[in-house]
């Protein structure tokens, strides 16, 4: 179905796919072939002649992503990073990004340790403040990197005040969607020039699968990131795909139900004696709850970051007590999961810049899922006491 003008969740299920037209298979198969026979030379069945370049069960996924974030074009990848990788080909060497100052560790590690190598400069900044977004922009400044909500100090940086900045510089904004997920924020409608996502969290939603998508609407940028997916390689495998698709079935039930139960945690959270501050998108003593308010629609989503009194040691036993959170990196599945940032997700960045932002040891982070709520509370009750 390529009817984009249905509502959200009629297009979860059913954007880019029909029935597959040479059995009518209400699913998509999972083409696992790597070739596709040719009638005679050049002459192809729509675009396939090499399974890099396209499959049908890849295609189906991104014509899905595309749709739900509101873009004309999508890509799929390997994982969120090889996603990323591919959209930073972008640049050349001499180009300078502004990054926000709260990404994901592997986001901030590319940048440093992988494209710093080929002469792709980065100035890190607070991208909640306009003015100093502004500073870090240099004469050879090219894009804005950033996630919001960010990961994990969960602060809301205002899009489409940043994607207007970026583009009155000439700069192209690209924004990590992974947190807010397309059900709550549409950043290419709020002025983004990409939008790039792990699949490997909401998007997948079961903790099965490691992906990664870029869509966007220009088609001169369409045309550049089809040649990058294809030429560096780092494809969405088939099988992968195929469970992806299955997963934005139903990913706004999904997250629909990680709202409603983070908001009840946030809150529970913020009332106990351990806890010495809750952040939460939907709190009203969010410091951007306006913007959130605005920004993302129908929720707040389903991370919490919590500051435990006393820094690390009651931060660990609390890790250590918990049951139904498990304790484990990544987020965003239907199973509530707990963790470390400083020594786990955000272990690859600098000690000195992590207590810059306020990423300290008493910080634990909460993917809250769509268990029965008052489980999870007891669960947090019981580690706390
Ligand atoms: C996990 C994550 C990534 C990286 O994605 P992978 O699928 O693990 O490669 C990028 N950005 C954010 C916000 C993430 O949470």
């Amino acid at each position: 179905m390529h009817d984009d003008n249905k509502r959200f969740s009629t297009r979860c299920i059913h954007a880019g796919q029909e029935p597959d037209p040479s059995t009518g298979a209400i699913m998509t198969p999972v083409y696992q072939t790597s070739t596709f026979v040719q009638q005679s030379p050049g002459v192809i069945i729509e675009d396939y002649d090499y399974a890099r370049s396209a499959n049908p069960t890849r295609k189906a996924l991104e014509r899905n992503l595309a749709s739900l974030e509101g873009g004309r074009h999508g890509f799929n990848f390997a994982s969120g990073l090889a996603a990323q990788a591919a959209c930073i080909h972008l640049l050349s060497s001499g180009d300078h990004v502004v990054l926000s100052d709260d990404v994901y560790g592997g986001t901030y590690r590319q940048f440093d340790k992988v494209f710093r190598q080929f002469g792709i400069t980065y100035t890190r900044a607070d991208l909640t403040d306009l003015k100093s977004a502004e500073e870090a922009f240099k004469s050879n400044t090219k894009m804005v990197w950033l996630e919001t909500p960010t990961n994990p100090l969960l602060k809301v940086i205002d899009i489409a005040a940043v994607a207007r900045l970026a583009k009155s510089k000439g700069a192209l904004t690209i924004v990590d969607n992974t947190f807010a997920t397309p059900v709550l924020t549409n950043p290419l409608a709020l002025g983004a020039d990409v939008v790039s996502h792990s699949c490997t969290k909401y998007i997948g939603g079961h903790s099965d699968v490691i992906g990664g998508a870029l869509i966007c609407t220009d088609d001169a940028l369409a045309d550049r990131l089809r040649f990058t997916q294809n030429a560096v390689g780092a494809i969405a495998a088939p099988w992968d795909s195929f469970l992806l698709l299955r997963s934005t079935k139903t990913l706004h039930v999904r997250v629909q139900r990680h709202c409603e139960n983070a908001a009840k945690i946030a809150d529970f959270l913020a009332e106990q004696k351990q806890i010495e501050r809750v952040v939460y998108p939907g709190r009203t003593d969010h410091p951007q709850h306006e913007i959130a308010k605005k920004q993302m629609t129908g929720g707040f989503g389903g991370m919490i970051t919590a500051y435990f009194k006393g820094g690390l040691e009651p931060a660990r036993t609390f890790l250590e007590r918990v049951k139904l959170f498990s304790l484990a990196e990544s987020l965003g599945g239907v199973e509530s999961l707990i963790e470390h940032p400083a020594i786990m997700t955000h272990a690859s960045v600098d000690k000195h810049l992590r207590e810059q932002i306020g990423l300290t040891d008493g910080l634990v982070r909460f993917s809250v899922g769509i268990e029965d709520v008052e489980d999870l509370i007891s669960d947090i009750q019981e580690a706390l006491g």
